[in-house]
């Protein structure tokens, strides 16, 4: 793609002058600004564009190359050429450009952009919590002890005693920012008098000290999706902190751990369970009765079923939220008994002395390579 005349980007003329330059950047870096267009990658794409010809044309040097020999001659000099790869390297780079400070200076210089917006909901809060194996896997409704703020009652947020007002700030006459002139831009920040709040406490509230917030004991309750995972987090949107400005509440996010279980594990959508079966069950087939999630149920192992086999239940493992549910595998664990005695025993030194005369038949193939290892 062949790249922009960097005076067209700007829409200024070739005799421009370094302020008119200034400012046509200026008036396209605040259309297209970030913040002002979120999740445009146009506009994002334009934004990049205009700050790529502003450092070239900006800089005095630089622009005389471009007039001369163009793109080719600013190659490789600074981000012309390859672009900016981010917001941030935008923001860093022009930081000094507009009067130092790097990222901050220039977003006071935009009136804040997005961070205003966020400023007016409250902020989040986290909490962690431990769940069931089962309750994981099933969902549930939580009941979670909270400590957050209220809007304190008193004085309904404001922060001043009843009756009385809070005063517009002197400092800033209640805009929260103050503007300093630094050459051609008027540089912005937060009035530290008030906070960038615009206003001034002089009789502070007794209820909150002045705060406009009280701290609070509250239970909420949580629903729990089923089939969460250990270290998933949950958004439980509007129980987060209050906002003073009237904007809604913050999220609350959750943070979930699961304990282990003694019986299940979990793979995914599916739980894995090792079920203890004799050594002659296994061989001969059985009907076992076998722990779920949702209690015992029964499972038939086939005659000649093989230690750590899997065995698979269908649909009785973790529901998957689309209506679907995972499987239970069974692991069969075959039992060797330790210390057999009486009759259990008896039977079964009687079959060993079997064993030794059959496995040779069984496994002819596996003794004669065990014979040709040493020969
Ligand atoms: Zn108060
Ligand atoms: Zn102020």
């Amino acid at each position: 793609m062949s790249k922009r005349d960097y005076y067209e980007v700007l829409g200024v003329g070739r005799e421009s002058g370094g302020d008119e330059i200034k400012r046509a950047y200026r008036k396209l870096a605040m259309k297209y600004h970030p913040d002002r267009n979120p999740g445009d990658s146009e506009a994002e794409a334009k934004f990049k564009e205009a700050a790529e010809a502003y450092e070239v044309l900006g800089d005095e040097q630089k622009r005389k190359r471009y007039d001369q020999y163009g793109h080719a001659g600013v190659e490789g000099m600074g981000h012309a050429g390859r672009g900016f790869s981010s917001m941030e390297d935008i923001f860093q780079s022009f930081g000094d450009i507009f009067g130092g400070g790097g990222g901050s200076i220039f977003e006071s210089f935009f009136g804040g952009g997005g961070g205003r917006a966020a400023a007016n909901a409250g902020s989040s809060l986290k909490i962690g919590l431990e769940l069931s194996f089962r309750e994981a896997v099933f969902g549930a409704t939580k009941t979670i002890d909270l400590r957050r703020h209220e809007i304190c009652d008193t004085c309904h947020g404001s922060g001043a005693k009843p009756g009385t007002q809070p005063t517009t700030c002197h400092t800033c006459g209640g805009a929260g920012v103050v503007r300093q002139g630094r050459g051609f831009f008027v540089v912005q920040t937060t009035c530290p008098t008030c906070n960038g709040r615009g206003t001034i406490i002089s009789d502070p509230c007794t209820s909150c000290h002045g705060e406009g917030l009280v701290a609070k004991k509250t239970q909420i309750k949580v629903p729990i999706p089923a089939g969460v995972e250990d270290g998933s987090r949950l958004r439980v949107s509007g129980e987060g902190e209050p906002s003073r400005e009237g904007g809604p509440r913050g999220d609350l996010y959750v943070y979930i751990s699961v304990k282990a279980d003694d019986m299940f594990e979990r793979h995914g959508d599916d739980v894995v369970c090792k079920v203890p079966v004799g050594y002659a069950q296994a061989s001969l087939g059985v009907e076992l009765e076998v722990p779920t999630l949702e209690g015992k149920a029964k499972l038939k192992i086939a005659p000649g079923t093989q230690p750590g086999e899997i065995l698979r239940m269908r649909g009785l493992g973790v529901p998957n939220g689309y209506g679907r549910r995972g499987d239970q595998l069974v692991v069969v664990n075959v039992r060797v008994p330790k210390k057999p005695s009486g009759r259990y025993g008896e039977l079964l030194r009687e079959l060993a002395e079997i064993e030794s005369s059959t496995i040779e038949e069984d496994n002819k193939g596996f003794f004669d390579r065990l014979k040709s290892l040493f020969e």
